[in-house]
């Protein structure tokens, strides 16, 4: 199945809410890096979370969120807009730590940077609060963003490491609703079956929707496929290598006669022969 995300009202538009079913997204992110079950984890919640962020902006508009909680995962990177696309990175992969909260660790923060089309992207930082992903998230919205929010997500890994299946929703009180909507939907958060088991069972996004709000409740408005998508390019590597400046280039031609690139994201490498270098060396400056 295509992973796709839904847009919904509920309780009278009261309440946006936004669900995926992220499963290859997160298995495409987990091969690309080779990642060990708990940073496929950390990684597949934060994208979950990233590729609901950018479905909320428009047209050509981009986000980036940066986690960096000091643990040993190191930084998790999660790129998308809101064409569905997405992308993940995280430093160390192998770590070997079980519990995310953990590998993530909480003593950082967790840094949301908005391309609105505009001379500076829109950034706004938080303090994490468990390096859990899904209450940092939380966080971000309801104070970097004033915006009372619920978020879920959940990534299951199989015994080879492969991703089983991931997904998970935002729920935010549109402005002006009464706040108490907000205060029932956690509590009936907290009582209903987690989110991993719903997401274990490969609900679709309506499915997770109608689990956390109440199948009743909730108007589907639309719906957009969600996938792995870098956005790295022969172009932008060129443009990388120009930027070091005739001289760094020279030095590359001198000492190893070739350059090679890789992608953090995709592991895409790219590989630029002497000629290639003597060429981006007359644009350089
Ligand atoms: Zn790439």
């Amino acid at each position: 199945m295509n992973d796709y995300l839904v847009k919904a009202v509920a309780y009278q538009n009261q309440i946006r809410a936004y669900a995926v079913n992220s499963t290859a997204t997160v298995a495409e992110a987990q091969r690309g890096h080779a990642a060990r079950p708990t940073a496929a984890d950390a990684l597949g919640r934060s994208m979950t979370a990233g590729v609901i962020l950018g479905a909320m902006l428009k047209g050509e508009e981009k986000v980036s969120v940066k986690i960096n909680g000091g643990g040993p995962l190191g930084t998790i990177i999660v790129d998308s807009n809101a064409k569905g696309e997405v992308r993940g990175y995280v430093s160390n992969p192998q770590t070997e730590i079980n519990e995310v909260g953990k590998a993530v660790g909480m003593k950082g923060l967790l840094t949301v940077s908005k391309d609105v089309g505009l001379m500076h992207p829109f950034v706004g930082q938080i303090p994490l609060i468990s390096g859990e992903i899904a209450e940092d998230y939380t966080s971000y919205l309801s104070r970097s963003e004033q915006t009372a929010s619920a978020v879920g997500v959940g990534v299951l890994v199989n015994s080879d490491y492969t991703v089983k299946a991931a997904g998970g929703f935002i729920i935010q009180l549109m402005p002006g609703a009464d706040e108490d909507v907000m205060s029932m939907i956690e509590e009936r958060i907290k009582v209903i079956a987690p989110l991993s088991s719903i997401i274990a069972e490969g609900s679709t996004p309506e499915q997770i929707l109608e689990h956390v709000l109440g199948s009743e409740n909730v108007t589907v408005l639309e719906s957009m496929p969600v996938q792995f998508q870098c956005q790295c390019s022969v172009d932008r590597i060129s443009n990388a290598i120009i930027s070091l400046g005739s001289e760094e280039i020279q030095d590359m031609i001198e000492t190893d006669g070739h350059a090679e690139a890789n992608c953090h994201f995709c592991n895409e490498s790219y590989y630029f022969d002497t000629g290639h270098l003597e060429a981006l060396k007359k644009i350089a400056l």
